[in-house]
C-alpha cells in the first residue's frame, strides 16, 4: 500500500517510511493511494473475530510491509483485556431502543485515544529496534494527549517523551495520570504558563532542523497515519456488534476535534462498511460543525478558542481535516495548496456552492454542537433512561447523534472518555461523582515525578539536549 501527500509532493511510501514522521516533507498529510475495498463476504467472515483478529484483518491491508506474523504479534500485545480491561476492547452497550454506546475508553488513560496509541508505542518500538534508533518524542499536552501518549511510551525501549504541560492548569485526575508515572524514559515537564506556551515552544524546537536532527525529536500528534488505522478498526466493530445482516446500515455519534476520529469513520464507509450517516459533534468551538452547515472552513486564533466542559474538543483547526478535503477536491493536490493557501493569508476557505461541497455532504456526514448546559442535560437524561454515566465529551455526541436518530437505524455513539476524568461537570449535572474504575481509587494519592521550568525555548532544548544520547 503506496501512501502519498494530500498536496502532491511526496513520492510513495512504504508504511514504515511514514510510521514515525508527522507532516509530509511538503507540508501535507500521509493518505493510501487508495483505500482498500472491504467485500460483503469478508464482512460475513469478520462476524465472531474477536477484536484483535479484526484488527488484523483491517490493518494487514495498510501495513504490508511488516512480516505478517510480526504484525500480529504486536496487535496481539496491544489488544488484550490485561489492558482494556475487557476482552471485547471496545464493548457495545444499549442506551435506548436502538441506541448503542460503544465503549472505546477502557484502556490505561480512560480516553479512546488509548485504542490508537497503544498500538503505535508497539509499531514505534519494533521499528526502532530493526533500525537500532533512537526517538525522542516532545509534545505538548492539555491533558489527554499526553497522558495516553505516555503510557503507551511507558517502559518501551528506543523511546524516550518529554511531554509539556501547563504548570498547575490541568486536572487533578490528569495530572496524577501523567506525573505519577516512574518510567526512566517519561519526563514529564511542567512549564509556569498555558497550553499554547507548550505548544509554541514545540513548534520552535521543530522549526529547529538542526536540533531536531541532532536529538532524534520526532511527535506523536494526532495527524499521524498509523492512528487514524487503528481507529478504523472499531468502527467495524460497533457495526458487526449490533447488526445481523450483512447489508444493515448503522449511523455513528463521533465527538470530534481534530478531526481524528471521524476521519476513521470515514475511511471504513469508504472501505465499503455500510455506515449511513456520520454524524459530527462538536462542543462550543464549532469549527466543523460550521464547515459541514455552510460550507465554510474558518480557523479560530488562539484568543477564539472557548474553554468549555469538553476540553479535549476545544480546538482552533481541525488537523487531519485535510484528509478528508482531499477526497472531496477528487484528490487534487493543486487544489489542496490552494485552499490551505487561503486558510494561510485570509484565515478561511470557502467552498458554498462548489460540486466539492456537495460530495463533502454527500460523503454521510451531518453535524451539530452543544453547549455546557446541553451537555450537562444529557448526562442526566442518559443517567434517568439507562442508569448509565457518560462524560462531557460523549455527552456532546449523544446530543447530536439524537437529534438525526432515525427509526430502523441503529445509532451508534462512541464513548470517548469516562466521567471519571470529568468528575466536576458530573458532579454538576448528578451532584454525586461518577464511580471509580478498580485500580483509580487513589491515583492522585500517588508519588509524583516532574520538573518545574520556564516557559523558555532555550532552557528546555538544553535541558533535552542534557537528557538525550
Ligand atoms: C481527543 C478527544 C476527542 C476529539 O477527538 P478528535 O480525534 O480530535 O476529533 C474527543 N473526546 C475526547 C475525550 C478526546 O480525548
Amino acid at each position: 500500500m503506496p501512501y502519498i501527500s494530500t498536496r502532491g509532493g511526496m513520492a510513495p511510501a512504504s508504511f514504515s517510511d511514514i510510521l514515525l514522521g508527522g507532516l509530509a516533507p511538503d507540508g501535507g498529510l500521509t493518505i493510501p493511494e487508495v483505500y482498500p475495498l472491504v467485500s460483503t463476504a469478508e464482512l460475513k467472515r469478520w462476524r465472531g473475530l474477536s477484536y484483535p483478529e479484526l484488527a488484523f484483518a483491517i490493518l494487514r491491508k495498510f501495513i504490508d510491509d511488516l512480516p505478517l506474523e510480526t504484525l500480529r504479534q504486536l496487535i496481539d500485545k496491544t489488544y488484550t483485556a490485561a489492558i482494556f480491561r475487557d476482552a471485547d476492547i471496545t464493548p457495545v452497550a444499549p442506551l435506548d431502543d436502538g441506541v448503542w454506546l460503544l465503549g472505546l475508553s477502557n484502556g490505561p488513560t480512560l480516553a479512546f485515544k488509548d485504542i490508537a496509541m497503544q498500538l503505535l508505542g508497539n509499531l514505534f518500538e519494533h521499528a526502532l529496534l530493526a533500525s537500532g534508533g533512537q526517538l525522542n518524542i516532545l509534545g505538548a499536552t492539555s491533558g489527554d494527549t499526553g497522558s495516553s501518549a505516555e503510557h503507551a511510551m511507558r517502559g518501551k525501549r528506543g523511546i524516550r517523551v518529554f511531554m509539556l504541560s501547563p504548570h498547575q492548569k490541568m486536572s487533578r485526575f490528569q495530572t496524577a495520570q501523567m506525573f505519577s508515572l516512574q518510567d526512566a524514559n517519561i519526563v514529564n515537564l511542567a512549564v509556569r504558563g498555558v497550553f499554547d506556551d507548550c505548544q509554541d515552544i514545540v513548534k520552535a524546537v521543530s522549526h529547529d532542523a538542526r536540533f531536531k536532527a541532532a536529538h532524534s525529536i520526532g511527535t506523536v500528534n494526532s495527524i499521524n497515519w498509523a492512528r487514524v488505522a487503528a481507529q478504523i478498526v472499531y468502527y467495524f466493530k460497533g457495526w458487526l456488534a449490533v447488526t445481523s445482516s450483512d447489508d444493515q446500515a448503522v449511523s455513528f455519534a463521533v465527538p470530534s476535534g481534530n478531526f481524528g476520529n471521524i476521519c476513521a469513520g470515514y475511511i471504513a464507509k469508504r472501505m465499503g462498511l455500510p455506515i449511513r450517516r456520520l454524524i459530527l459533534a462538536t462542543n462550543e468551538n464549532n469549527v466543523l460543525d460550521e464547515f459541514f452547515r455552510t460550507g465554510v472552513y474558518r480557523v479560530r486564533t488562539a484568543a477564539q478558542v472557548a474553554q468549555t466542559s469538553s476540553p479535549s474538543m476545544d480546538i482552533s483547526k481541525a488537523s487531519n481535516f485535510e484528509r478528508f478535503i482531499y477526497d472531496a477536491v477528487e484528490r487534487d493536490p493543486e487544489r489542496v495548496r490552494e485552499l490551505w493557501r487561503q486558510i494561510d493569508t485570509r484565515g478561511y476557505f470557502d467552498l458554498t456552492g462548489t460540486d466539492a461541497f456537495q460530495r463533502a455532504r454527500e460523503s454521510g456526514f451531518v453535524s451539530g454542537s452543544s453547549t455546557h448546559q446541553n451537555r450537562l442535560e444529557t448526562i442526566r437524561r442518559i443517567y434517568r433512561e439507562s442508569g448509565r454515566i457518560i462524560d462531557t465529551h460523549t455527552a456532546d455526541g449523544v446530543k447530536v447523534g439524537l437529534e438525526y436518530r432515525e427509526e430502523g437505524v441503529p445509532l451508534i455513539c462512541l464513548e470517548t472518555a469516562l466521567p471519571v476524568k470529568f468528575e466536576d461537570s458530573i458532579i454538576e449535572a448528578l451532584g454525586h461523582p461518577p464511580e471509580r474504575p478498580a485500580g483509580y481509587e487513589r491515583l492522585e494519592t500517588l508519588p509524583q515525578r516532574f520538573e518545574v521550568m520556564d516557559a523558555d525555548v532555550e532552557r528546555i532544548k538544553d535541558y533535552i539536549a542534557h537528557h538525550t544520547d
